[in-house]
């Protein structure tokens, strides 16, 4: 088993490069470790707890679920080491990954840290960065001219920005920072507001607490497309410029707060984007009425038309997962009606263990048979 990493990387902005030790420490025995890692990172050193060199294979072309451009690094663990450290440095590259003057972002997608493929990432990881004291890291802690910032989900999100603009909400629970670029401040004002108010409707909504301690972070940058939600944190890339748009939008990655847990590189991942999209639609619907809900509807019937079944035949994630599943949510709330329809959310968001199976199981016991066949018939429909 794996216990944790810890992480020195040293950023340098001049050449757009990072430069990483990673040591990687071992609770008990390992044999063979399997990671990936950004095809633009070149491997200078693998060596065991005594110094000794660890011999390794590399494999190109490894290109895992979300990480555009990976390697597969395989390694044979001496008898008895308790740790490796692996020393590798160079150019990143993927979605919401970048190291520019004014912002860094280096995350999951780019694979800057190795992602092992037999085993949990949701272990301690502890960076120290290094060479951006000018910058401020997101979440992370200045220590003279060093950042800490320490992760436990699977991510390991070094988020920096120089000369942005940001502003924080005290006053609420969760206080809220958010850190922008090329944004006007009413903008971003209304945004914060619209933050508060999604996370009130969704926590009464779901009769759940907000979960939610500590600082919550949400960072605009203009660059990507898109965005993603972690502990504590949202990253929105471009801003639509309307405002029910970005509402949608926000509105969906909170949802994820709670719309969280199922497999993401699997069919599964369905269960965790569907819901999150209900939730951003009832939203919707509640603070724009029921028109711009129909509007929205209308738009996704079109896309859900031409994706393919949600569970897909070879357990891989299928396009349109945002998509398929919200039309079958929206379907069987009319038939079945809106209460049943969040009642089924609130079950996915207490599930234990988050599958589809296990799911239908739930719905069947506390909603009725007739619902859970009406899900489950419609998974394979095309
Ligand atoms: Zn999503």
């Amino acid at each position: 088993m794996l216990s944790d990493l810890k992480i020195m990387l040293d950023v340098n902005n001049e050449k757009k490069e990072i430069q990483v030790e990673s040591e990687i420490n071992f609770s008990d025995n390992v044999y063979n470790l399997k990671l990936i890692l950004n095809e633009g990172l070149i491997l200078n050193k693998i060596t065991d707890w005594n110094g000794n060199e660890v011999i390794y294979n590399e494999e190109l072309n490894a290109n895992a679920l979300f990480i555009q451009s990976g390697k597969r690094v395989t390694l044979k663990i001496p008898e008895g080491t308790k740790s490796i450290t692996m020393i590798y440095s160079g150019n990143i590259s993927g979605w919401h990954n970048t190291i520019t003057d004014n912002y860094i972002a280096l995350n999951f997608y780019s694979a800057w840290y190795p992602i092992f493929e037999d085993y949990d990432m949701e272990i301690a990881k502890k960076v120290t960065v290094k060479n951006i004291s000018d910058f401020t890291v997101v979440k992370g802690r200045k220590n003279k001219e060093d950042w800490e910032y320490e992760s436990n989900d699977f991510d390991c999100n070094i988020l920096a920005v120089k000369d942005w603009n940001s502003i924080s909400l005290e006053n609420f629970s969760p206080k809220l920072n958010i850190y922008f670029n090329n944004r006007q401040i009413e903008e971003v004002k209304e945004l914060s507001k619209s933050f508060s108010n999604i996370i009130s409707y969704f926590t009464g909504l779901l009769d759940v607490e907000s979960n939610i301690n500590g600082t919550f972070d949400i960072v605009i940058p203009s660059s990507d497309e898109g965005g993603y939600c972690r502990e504590g944190l949202i990253v929105l890339g471009d801003l639509p410029s309307d405002r029910i748009d970005v509402d949608d939008f926000l509105a969906h990655e909170c949802g994820h707060i709670w719309s969280t847990g199922a497999d993401v590189n699997s069919w599964e991942d369905w269960l965790n984007e569907t819901f999150a999209e209900v939730l951003s639609l009832s939203f919707i619907k509640k603070k724009y009425g029921v028109e711009a809900y129909k509007k929205r509807i209308n738009d996704i019937r079109e896309i859900a038309k031409k994706s393919p079944q949600i569970k897909s035949e070879n357990g891989e994630r299928p396009d349109g997962v945002h998509f398929k599943g919200t039309y079958l949510m929206h379907r069987l709330s009319e038939i079945f009606g809106e209460d049943t329809l969040i009642e089924i959310v609130k079950l996915f968001v207490r599930l234990q263990n988050k599958t589809t199976e296990n799911l239908l199981r739930e719905i069947k016991l506390k909603v009725g048979t007739k619902v859970s066949k009406f899900i489950e018939e419609k998974l394979t429909e095309r």
